[in-house]
């Protein structure tokens, strides 16, 4: 399993970010999780965060994962519809993590509570359908 780790946060206006550094913070998601890379941009639901988005689903092989730390899973599920649609990526593969209200730690945490729900599901998934 690989993993892309997306963060937002929100153009950096909304009070439920001010206890983040989210210049430490894709640093920090590096160093702890095992990610192949994780990054920031500002407004994921516009049109510059659109297009890294898309280019993160297009990129993606078969055994990724891309986790999206923003608003709340069902805002980030509309939001991003069209792109995921139009990359044709699995949605089962898309993860997306509400980061708000709380700090680094806290972020690092419910990312590593996401993975880890990803963890059994794979071990679920029959070697031969895995394609491994
Ligand atoms: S994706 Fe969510 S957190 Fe990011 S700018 Fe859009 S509404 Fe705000």
């Amino acid at each position: 399993m690989k993993m892309k780790v997306l963060l937002c946060n929100c153009k950096g206006l909304c009070p439920s970010f001010k206890d983040t550094d989210m210049n430490t913070l894709p640093f920090q998601l590096e160093c702890e999780l095992e990610v192949e890379y994780a990054v920031l941009h500002p407004q994921l639901c516009g049109q510059g965060g659109n297009a890294v988005l898309a280019e993160a689903l297009q990129a993606a092989d078969r055994d990724t994962y891309v986790v999206a730390g923003a608003c709340a899973p069902e805002a980030q599920r509309k939001l991003f519809k069209k792109v995921l649609r139009a990359a044709g990526f699995d949605e089962r593969h898309f993860v997306p993590v509400d980061i708000r209200n709380t700090d680094n730690e806290g972020i690092l945490s419910r990312l590593r509570e996401a993975v880890d729900a990803i963890l059994p599901q794979l071990q679920d998934v029959p070697a031969a359908l895995s394609g491994e």
